[in-house]
């Protein structure tokens, strides 16, 4: 009987995660991801988002406010992706570690490929989202890999003691990764030069990462929804250029992207743009291994004609 008891609290114990050395928050699960790769048992992170909301526009919970004011270190994605909902979060979280500029605070976007800089003076006139640069430049592997490596620095000088294990396992994730690349590579290769169409601007460094493009997009502006004039515009050019594929992040409304695939055939793939996002999409290499398979499939069905 003892021996029954002690097992089972043993097996309890073993349920319960250990207190992690470092409590990180993180504002998309992509972040959490490659958080949780890097830092393995030392870290527990915690993303704001779901992958499959719009990380643009995350409605904020009281206990946004509870788990940041326990974290130790804070990951965005920057770019004023998260202005909507983050600033008066951490304004109520009164956690000075974690403010912008803070030892704790960790802007991902420093380092990476960012796309679509404005040039000149940056206005909203446009209704644009992304007055900065394209904020969802962790759909290229290049810049997951800056990623990672910017979070392993992070937690080292955060929690000196894990340090070795932080470069372990980086060095791990960077050579799956690599594996893995060569895997999508292999798969997305013979489309190159493809032109697909997107419902938002989510994808130019995924595009750019395996040689496609994107010849249009189902908003007008991002995050101005679509508009019958321009609707009748994407027809046209997807009819013209025999667009096969429309790719749409799962957080929109289907019925102007269902319409232009049944007026013109281009085939609608709900394409996923963060961890989470699909079952499917455990970490942030099966959220590749995810979508390229997607596209891949439907680039191939389209070659062989049966579409
Ligand atoms: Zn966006």
């Amino acid at each position: 009987m003892k021996k029954t008891i002690l097992l089972a609290s043993l097996a309890l114990a073993a349920a319960l995660p250990a207190t992690a050395a470092v409590q990180v928050v993180t504002s998309i699960q992509d972040f959490a991801s490659i958080t949780e790769s890097v830092g393995g048992k030392r870290v527990e992170a915690f993303s704001l988002s779901r992958g499959y909301q719009d990380p643009h526009f995350v409605d904020a919970k009281p206990s946004f406010i509870l788990k940041l004011s326990r974290a130790d270190l804070l990951i965005v994605a920057g770019l004023e992706l998260e202005i909507g909902y983050l600033p008066p979060l951490l304004e109520q979280s009164r956690n000075e570690k974690i403010r912008p500029g803070a030892p704790g605070y960790l802007d991902a976007s420093i380092g990476c490929d960012i796309l679509e800089r404005p040039s000149g003076t940056v206005t909203r006139a446009m209704g644009d989202v992304h007055p900065f640069g394209n904020p969802h430049y962790w759909l290229d592997p290049v810049n997951g890999r800056t990623i990672a490596r910017a979070i392993a620095a992070k937690l080292s000088a955060l929690d000196p003691a894990g340090a070795a294990e932080y470069r372990a396992n980086l060095a791990a994730f960077e050579s799956k990764l690599a594996e893995a690349e060569k895997r999508w590579d292999a798969m997305l290769g013979p489309y190159a030069g493809t032109e697909v169409v997107t419902y938002h601007n989510s994808w130019p460094n995924f595009l750019k990462r395996f040689h496609l493009t994107a010849a249009g997009y189902i908003e007008p502006k991002p995050g101005i929804p679509p508009s019958p004039a321009h609707t009748v515009e994407l027809v046209n050019m997807v009819r013209e250029k025999k667009i096969a594929v429309i790719l749409m992040e799962p957080y929109f409304d289907e019925k102007t992207p269902k319409s232009i695939s049944e007026q013109t055939g281009a085939r609608l793939l709900r394409f996923i743009p963060s961890v989470g996002g699909s079952p499917e999409a455990k970490d942030y290499i099966g959220l590749f291994d995810y979508d390229v398979k997607l596209l891949a499939d439907a680039l191939a069905a389209r070659k062989g004609g049966k579409a």
